[in-house]
């Protein structure tokens, strides 16, 4: 059985701590999409780390992490992530990386930097991972396969053929020094050695796994809300952060996607720039900033405090169904414990009018958000691992928003760890 599971808004949403945890009854566990651009933060036994490549499975002996084909592979990114969890003391994971996955040249990540440099205050704002520049070259059809390794003839040619038009960008746009297709290759051959023991025709190990009746999780990369179609356009990542995408990151059929796993934040938090309507400021964003997420809401590649806001009920309907949800797990809740009153956005005012559903961007910038204000439940709620244990008005927050948003929240996750979990 194939399961995804994604988020819901802007990202940060603690899909990688549900993955962990459901990875438990899972056998494999697949990246579709993104790059290291982004991360999940994973606490268990071993320590807390940061994850940007390597899927939320790989502290289980029994599971396969897998490299889908729609993932932005930085083979250095991978290699040191596989390093740091061995490190400390995480048993070797069992790996897979598609020979359909491309490759993050370190180009990709200087046009990254250039082009926000160029762009200044208009800047979109990017990790300078070089997601944005890799998806480009991958849909103008000059981007570099992993099976391409292997092939050193073509694959010199083609790096003097890429280089001819990245080097005038570089030297007449960007003034910048050029690239040299020799150097490319040694860097390419060191890449090849990193990547090789791990290669593999995913989509058909899929199939077969899928044949044998194996769990499968699918594991997304930020939110709806930063989906290039269906997103916040064009403030939004480069590849589809959708569970429909699952069946294409990871080659498999989309009809064996059974579970959509969608993973909602009690509250808001965005990083970049782009409209985000329920946002707050000041001392009171500070504050749900710093007891946000496990250790304060800050960009778990960048460091940098991610902007804060109320829960948005009219966001998160929309990304709820635009993923196809099933189900709903409902994060970080413990967090607004100290709140007295908790305000949550459940209506959009545009031009005076009031919706529910969730506009195009050019509408989206002139939304003011409608809150209504929920009594708080003052205390700490981790460590209560039964529903109706929970304090009556943490209850009433749950159903009020699983009432807005449409969809059932079968999942209530009150603390960082595996076990932090409440079953509905
Ligand atoms: P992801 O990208 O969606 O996996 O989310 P992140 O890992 O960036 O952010 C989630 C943060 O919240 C991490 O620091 C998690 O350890 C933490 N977290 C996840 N679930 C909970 C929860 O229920 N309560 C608290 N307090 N922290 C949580």
């Amino acid at each position: 059985m194939v399961k995804a599971i994604v988020g819901a808004n802007w990202g940060d949403e603690g899909k990688g701590k549900i993955t962990d945890m459901l990875a438990e009854t899972s056998d494999i566990i697949v990246r579709f999409q993104g790059g290291a651009n982004a991360g999940h933060t994973i606490v268990n036994n071993y320590g807390k780390f940061a994850l940007h490549t390597l899927p939320s499975g790989v502290f289980y002996d029994h599971t396969t992490s897998i490299i889908g084909n729609g993932v932005a592979l930085n083979i250095p990114v991978l290699f040191n992530e596989i390093k740091s969890i061995t490190d400390k003391g995480v048993p070797a994971p069992k790996i897979l990386v598609s020979d359909r996955a491309q490759i993050v040249m370190p180009y990709h990540v200087l046009f990254d930097e250039y082009e926000e440099e160029r762009l200044g205050k208009a800047s979109f704002g990017s990790t300078k991972s070089g997601i944005a520049p890799f998806y480009s070259d991958k849909y103008a059809k000059i981007g570099f396969q992993v099976q391409e390794l292997f092939d050193e003839e073509y694959l010199m040619k083609k790096l003097e053929r890429v280089c001819e038009t990245k080097n005038v960008l570089l030297e007449h746009l960007y003034h910048k020094p050029k690239l040299v297709p020799a150097e490319l290759f040694e860097t390419l051959m060191e890449y090849r050695k990193m990547v090789e023991p791990y290669v593999c025709d995913v989509s058909l190990y899929l199939w077969n796994a899928v044949k044998e009746g194996k769990n499968i999780l699918l594991e997304g990369q930020l939110g709806s809300l930063k989906d290039p179609d269906h997103g916040i356009y064009p403030m939004v990542t480069s590849s589809s952060t959708l569970a429909a995408y699952g069946a294409i990151g990871a080659g498999l059929p989309p009809y064996e996607i059974k579970q959509v796993i969608t993973v909602v934040k009690a509250y808001s938090s965005a990083v970049g720039a782009g409209a985000f309507v329920s946002e707050i400021f000041g001392d009171e964003a500070d504050e749900l900033r710093r007891r946000g997420g496990d250790g304060g809401e800050y960009g778990a590649t960048t460091g940098r405090p991610r902007r804060m806001g109320w829960f948005d009920c009219v966001a998160t309907k929309y990304g709820c169904r635009i993923q196809g949800t099933t189900d709903v797990a409902f994060t970080v809740l413990d967090v607004l414990g100290y709140l007295d009153k908790i305000p949550v956005c459940v209506g959009y005012e545009i031009d005076g009018k009031v919706t529910t559903d969730f506009p195009t961007t050019h509408l989206l910038e002139k939304a003011k958000p409608v809150l209504e204000v929920l009594d708080g439940w003052n205390c700490d709620i981790r460590g209560i691992r039964k529903y109706e244990e929970l304090p009556e008005n943490c209850r009433k927050y749950i159903e009020f928003v699983e009432g807005q948003i449409g969809f059932p929240i079968t999942m209530v996750s009150n603390g960082p760890k595996r076990e932090d979990i409440i079953y509905r």
